[in-house]
């Protein structure tokens, strides 16, 4: 039975990603850091090992790629265990404990084919090994869902859904709220509660929102053209705080504006109180700069943040949208409903326009206009849809009643 110490000195490689793996290691002494290529073709650091700890087990499981790249950030002595080295010691080990290791490789490949959503059902040893002793990480799993968007994003697998807001004073449609939806092949419907923030983090949420700016407004003029509504209608749009720090964003929404020629007071940027918080002069520049060209300002999710309201008069903010979870329990709890009609005096005093989204029963619809709110949004007027079927529902809509 042949078993090696391998040396290496801080910055050597140790494996690299992609490459068939044969062996495992035991660090003896030193520490390496593992990395995870990224859609930008980056080598992202995971996390780092050392010694006492084994890397690279993956191999004595299911032979196959590595599903990251090692390098030594310390000199390094590793202790070598081969797969052959390996069977070769099961097969002399002690009979139960033999059995015992055995039923836990086995139990651990029954894990990594029933893991969490990204994964769907393990189909190669191949994909097994992909999930490798890293599997657990949260960060793995986040840079392979930002990879797998990012091939989705370019394979015309993400698409928009249009929200419909709706005045509550003549019951008419008064523009739409654009929402990402991630259609997988094999694995259907991806939550954007779930990548969302994951592509945030990458940051390949700019190239996504990029995309869907423009395809948003050219839908805009689609869908009016179709149904009368010329130059009436506008789409709010979300953007992150990656989108705001991006260089160029302001000319980037500039020139979109103006290839898909549309009236800047028909976009809405959708924004956080978090976005302004984190980067309030940068933030409250572009604002500015938006808003003086005659877009419209949103704050997203109002109430739910955790800031002071003085910045509402730091920023251009033309909109606030009431927070779903404010109007779910307004008719039920009374604190709710304080809260909710606090909001809207505080729009009234600060001549802001107010958005209540999740309405999703007449009940509501009634209580927010009576209370004085100008537009609503929500289930109980209609879903997220496509946008053929967004025209089909503006042509075959009555008013709504409530
Ligand atoms: P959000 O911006 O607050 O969007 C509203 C969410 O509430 C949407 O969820 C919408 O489908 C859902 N919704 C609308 N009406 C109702 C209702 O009556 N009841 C209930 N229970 N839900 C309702 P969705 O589409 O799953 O999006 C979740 C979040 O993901 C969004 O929350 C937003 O933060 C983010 N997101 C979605 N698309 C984009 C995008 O293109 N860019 C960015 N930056 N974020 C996006
Ligand atoms: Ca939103
Ligand atoms: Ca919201």
């Amino acid at each position: 039975m042949t078993q090696s110490h391998k040396h290496f000195k801080k910055g050597d490689l140790i494996m690299r990603q992609g490459d068939n793996g044969d062996c495992a290691y035991i660090i003896e002494t030193g520490r390496v850091e593992i990395l995870i290529r990224t859609p930008n073709n980056d080598d992202h650091c995971v996390g780092t090992r050392g010694a006492g700890t084994i890397i690279g087990e993956m191999a004595l499981v299911d032979k196959a790629p590595r599903t990251a790249t090692i390098r030594a950030i310390e000199d390094c002595s590793l202790l070598e265990i081969t797969t052959q080295d390996f069977s070769a010691r099961l097969d002399t080990a002690d009979p139960i404990l033999r059995m015992i290791i055995q039923v836990i490789l086995m139990r651990y490949r029954d894990t990594l084919k029933h893991s969490t959503i990204m994964r769907g059902p393990i189909s190669s040893s191949a994909e097994a090994a992909e999930l490798s002793y890293t599997q657990n990480s949260d960060a793995v799993e986040s840079i392979k869902i930002a990879n797998a968007f990012k091939d989705a994003l370019d394979n015309g697998n993400i698409s928009l859904h249009y929200q419909p807001m709706i005045s509550l004073d003549d019951k008419k449609i008064v523009g739409f709220e654009a929402l990402m939806r991630w259609e997988d092949p094999e694995k259907g419907a991806i939550s954007p509660g779930v990548f969302i923030p994951i592509i945030e983090d990458s940051g390949i949420i700019i190239e996504a929102s990029k995309w869907a700016l423009k395809e948003s407004l050219q839908a805009l003029k689609r869908i009016e053209g179709q149904t009368g509504y010329e130059n009436n209608l506008f789409m709010s749009v979300n953007f992150s705080s990656k989108d705001f720090a991006a260089d160029g964003f302001v000319d980037t929404v500039y020139e979109t504006i103006s290839t898909t020629d549309t009236d800047p007071k028909n976009l809405h940027l959708e924004i956080t109180e978090r976005l302004l918080m984190g980067q309030p002069e940068s933030a409250k520049q572009t604002l500015e700069m938006c808003h003086k060209a005659g877009m419209a300002i949103s704050i997203d999710d109002f109430g739910t943040g955790y800031s002071s309201l003085s910045y509402l008069h730091y920023f251009p903010i033309d909109t606030l949208k009431i927070d779903q979870s404010f109007v779910r329990g307004m008719l039920d709890d009374d604190n709710m409903m304080q809260l909710v009609k606090s909001i809207i005096a505080l729009s009234k005093n600060l001549k802001l326009n107010i958005i209540a989204e999740g309405i999703e029963e007449k009940a509501q619809a009634q209580k927010l206009h009576e209370l004085g709110c100008n537009t609503g949004q929500g289930y109980y007027f209609a879903k997220p849809m496509g946008e053929a079927d967004v025209i089909d529902f503006i042509q075959n809509a009555n008013d709504f009643d409530f």
